[in-house]
């Protein structure tokens, strides 16, 4: 019978008694026992109700039967992933602090040093940073002349325009970056206004508000590598530049934001006259490769997102509209992404026009060009509220000018041109890299960073060829010099070591792009992509491409720091809407 009793699960009552009677022992105090010191110090511990529960409760189910073995392991299973998410969250975390921790304290760096050979990098975008990241600055004096002091992740620029991600986000400061190299390194803010290759000068001029004593210098070089970029192209059309914005800066992302927010409450504005509220809340964007589409999908987001629903007044009017003077946009994306992206926009209520080509730009219009399908051509005003002008690349003036002193360059019209080894044709000691180099690759962030990685690697070995070339004279010295065979044959040894390793480092391949694919966000959380794989190609659309698309710009973000930020944005965006103050 007691065992039968035994075998019943305690009562709710007794596990109340039971708690009751250890509440009591929690708070009575013990007096000492003649007990042997440990037992007395155990019996001295006060007993935690949740201690007694597990007790009570072990107890109590003790006999109650053995669950079956497939619900034992189901039981461990998850145990032991639980304690692994934890061990991995914990690892992760240590990770990321330690990461920050290094950020935030870095070391004393030894200072440039000026006998070294002078190399000079003009940009502070992909191409200049992959390079820096990558180059051993301690094998040269390195120089940094930028008028941008801070590195842009350009490929979620379109995303400021509506505040779906802060500017600051995706901008990281060269000092931060400087700072982590092995050998300091010089940074002047300031502007390349003239590079002459002959006597090996670059002539700089600050350009920022704050102009101390010296505006305007030379540095001179032993070294250049030019990765200054390139301008927008306006294609001399009269009154792009007094009218339109652009999208390649931090500050026109700016002026966009602003603007967007000025037309939309000008629209509203009292009596304002109908034909004015439509002109005001059409929004244009000339340009259909990657930067118009983008754009023009970010926009329509924000109206259907935020704008619509905190300016109702707006919902009738508002529309975007893409010129393209090509027959369709993204000319280079497959056909059926081509195709994707039209019915998407359609969708979203973008109109495209394709076979558009803009001739004028005034402050309320602009005059376009259309073919229609009879192949007549026709002129057409139409106007506009906010224009934003991404019609691609042009050389910026100090490219220009370098061309123009290089006999070779006279046959080039949209860069640099450049050997394999990315090395200025007819100019020595002279590379391109991005945007102002022509190397027959699309002028992309992609193109730009591999280049300025290649380059890295072609410095640090050029670098140690020449330290391995002293050590050979050296040695060679040494060889005549050895007073007896033993050590003449040691150091022969030594020299047919030094030259192996001679040739491994002079065997250093030309510059060889290996394109990773192309992504471009299209709106409505969806995304287009054009991926390499194996030995051929993936086209995909829709919106599992759109998280493929974030995950991959933001594990390509430049450091820990922009990735927390654009994450914190995205999350920011979703749950509180974006920002409609015009700031
Ligand atoms: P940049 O990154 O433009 O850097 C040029 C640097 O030179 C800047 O620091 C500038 O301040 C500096 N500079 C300018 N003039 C001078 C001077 N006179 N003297 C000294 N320094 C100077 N590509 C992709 O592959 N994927 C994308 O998703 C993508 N998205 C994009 C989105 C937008 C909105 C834009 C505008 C471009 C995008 N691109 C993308 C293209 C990519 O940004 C460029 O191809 C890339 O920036 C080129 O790198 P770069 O180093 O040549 O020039
Ligand atoms: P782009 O050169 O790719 O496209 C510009 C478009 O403007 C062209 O299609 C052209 O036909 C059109 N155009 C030119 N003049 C016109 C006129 N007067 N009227 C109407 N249309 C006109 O320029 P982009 O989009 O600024 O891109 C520049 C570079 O940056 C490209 O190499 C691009 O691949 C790269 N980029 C890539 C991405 C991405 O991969 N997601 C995003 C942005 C930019």
């Amino acid at each position: 019978m007691a065992g039968a009793a035994a075998m019943r699960p305690l009562a709710s009552s007794s596990v109340f008694a039971a708690l009751r009677s250890a509440g009591r022992r929690t708070l009575t105090t013990h007096r000492p026992s003649p007990l042997s010191s440990s037992v007395a110090k155990e019996a001295i511990r006060p007993v935690l109700p949740r201690q007694v529960f597990q007790q009570t409760f072990r107890r109590a189910y003790a006999d109650v039967p053995p669950k079956t073995e497939a619900k034992k392991k189901g039981f461990r299973f998850l145990r032991w992933t639980w304690r692994l998410t934890w061990l991995s969250a914990i690892a992760g975390l240590g990770y990321i602090s330690y990461g920050i921790y290094q950020m935030r304290n870095p070391d004393d760096q030894p200072a440039p040093d000026p006998t070294k050979k002078t190399l000079v990098i003009l940009g502070t975008g992909w191409g200049s940073v992959s390079l820096l990241k990558k180059l051993d600055t301690e094998n040269y004096n390195v120089v940094v002349i930028s008028p941008r002091n801070y590195f842009l992740f350009t490929p979620l620029l379109p995303s400021c325009t509506t505040g779906t991600i802060e500017h600051r986000s995706i901008m990281e400061p060269i000092r931060n970056f400087l700072r982590h190299k092995k050998a300091a390194v010089k940074y002047y803010e300031a502007e390349a206004t003239k590079v002459d290759y002959e006597k090996k000068v670059v002539y700089i001029k600050d350009e920022s508000e704050i102009k101390g004593d010296v505006s305007a210098t030379e540095v001179p070089f032993d070294m250049l590598v030019v990765g200054v970029g390139a301008e927008n192209a306006t294609f001399g059309i009269p009154g792009v530049r007094e009218h339109g914005l652009f999208l390649k800066e931090v500050e026109d992302a700016q002026r966009i934001r602003k603007r967007i927010m000025d037309c939309c409450e000008t629209a509203i504005f009292k009596d304002q006259s109908e034909e004015e509220v439509k002109r005001l809340l059409h929004m244009v964007v000339v340009g259909g490769g990657p930067t118009g589409v983008e754009f023009a999908g970010e926009l329509q987001d924000f109206f259907n997102d935020d704008l619509k629903k905190w300016i109702p007044e707006i919902k009738d009017n508002f529309h975007v509209t893409l010129v393209e003077a090509l027959p369709n946009v993204l000319p280079m994306f497959s056909k059926q992404l081509i195709e994707y992206t039209e019915k998407t926009f359609k969708e979203e209520t973008i109109t495209i026009r394709n076979k558009t080509m803009v001739k004028k730009v005034t402050e309320k219009y602009i005059e376009a060009e259309s073919t229609g399908p009879d192949g007549q051509k026709q002129i057409e005003r139409i106007p506009y509220g906010l224009l934003v002008w991404a019609t691609g690349n042009a050389l910026r003036p100090v490219v220009r000018d370098l061309m123009s002193q290089i006999p070779e360059q006279a046959s080039s019209r949209r860069g640099l041109a450049v050997n394999e080894y990315l090395v200025v044709k007819g100019a020595e000691n002279i590379w391109a890299v991005g945007d102002c180099a022509v190397a027959n690759y699309a002028p992309t962030a992609q193109v730009a960073a591999q280049e300025g990685a290649f380059l890295a690697r072609l410095f640090n070995n050029m670098a140690k060829t020449e330290q391995i070339e002293v050590e050979l004279k050296n040695l060679s010295d040494a060889q005549e010099k050895a007073p007896s065979k033993d050590v003449r044959d040691q150091v022969f040894g030594e020299i047919k070591e030094l030259q192996k390793r001679l040739r491994r480092v002079k065997q250093m391949g030309p510059f060889e792009y290996s394109h990773q694919g192309s992504l471009a966000y299209i709106g409505s959380e969806k995304a287009v992509a054009d991926i390499s794989w194996l030995t051929g190609n993936i086209a995909t659309g829709g919106t599992l491409t759109y998280f493929f698309w974030r995950s991959a710009y933001l594990s390509m973000c430049f450091s820990t720091r922009n990735r927390i930020l654009v994450l914190v944005d995205w999350i920011k965006a979703k749950v509180f809407g974006r920002d409609v103050s015009r700031e």
